[in-house]
């Protein structure tokens, strides 16, 4: 299954990915978490991308189109992945295509999880993720059993930077601006499905996986 997330920031596309890859036994490729790690190791992509990142804004797209390729081009994305955070606007997608059309592939299907944004606020301030897994919890919703540590892996949890209020409410506008019109794109070409993300973890889970199983 060759699959996308799309989704406002806060809809729970990284913690979906992280099952949904595990379900359907497909590697997760997350561009946010590609230029996170970028950014701790200290890399001159990590240099570049920080500055967008730390705004809200996206990465240009010529550094992140080239990154995703070298990724697709990997082996174990040969026979599925699933794509987090990957196309962010139109233009984005149309390399997307352009990328599998050239490894004779194509995309099997877009999930959209759909959610308001007022619960896309409460769920980016409470968002905690660690720091050595990734894995990512929420203060109110899905709490690490001691504070500051990943239950999976013992690592130090944080709040990120860019889920501070003001940033938020940013990427929030750039979602609606720029990756948003993914959705027309991809129903228009009856690429799309859409799940309600309101709810817990294992019920939106669980609908996501129902409403893949016909693409698997
Ligand atoms: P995320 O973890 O998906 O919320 O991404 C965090 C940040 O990484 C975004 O706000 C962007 O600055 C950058 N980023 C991630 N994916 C992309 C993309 N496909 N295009 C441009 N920038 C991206």
């Amino acid at each position: 299954m060759r699959l996308v997330l799309v989704g406002p920031p806060g809809a729970g596309k990284g913690t979906q990915a992280e099952f949904i890859s595990e379900h359907f036994g497909i590697p997760k490729i997350s561009t946010g978490d590609i230029f996170r790690g970028n950014v701790s190791g200290g890399t001159d992509l990590g240099k570049l991308a920080k500055k967008y990142m730390d705004a809200g804004d996206l990465v240009p797209d010529e550094v992140t189109n080239a990154m995703v390729r070298d990724r697709l081009a990997q082996e174990d994305a040969r026979d599925g992945f699933l794509l987090d955070g990957f196309p962010r606007n139109v233009a984005q997608a149309k390399v997307l295509d352009g990328i599998l059309a050239e490894f004779g592939s194509g995309l099997s299907v877009v999930l959209e999880l759909d959610v308001d944004q007022d619960e896309v606020v409460r769920r980016l301030s409470g968002r905690r993720s660690c720091k050595k897994c990734g894995h990512v919890w929420h203060l109110e919703y899905d709490p690490p059993s001691s504070p500051g540590v990943c239950d999976r892996c013992g690592g130090q949890l944080y709040h990120r930077d860019d889920d501070e209020p003001a940033t938020v409410r940013h990427r929030l506008e750039v979602y609606l601006a720029q990756t948003s019109p993914l959705v027309k794109y991809y129903s228009s070409r009856d690429q799309l499905v859409a799940i309600d993300a309101l709810g817990t973890v294992e019920d939106v889970t669980e609908r996501a996986i129902e409403a893949l199983k016909p693409y698997a």
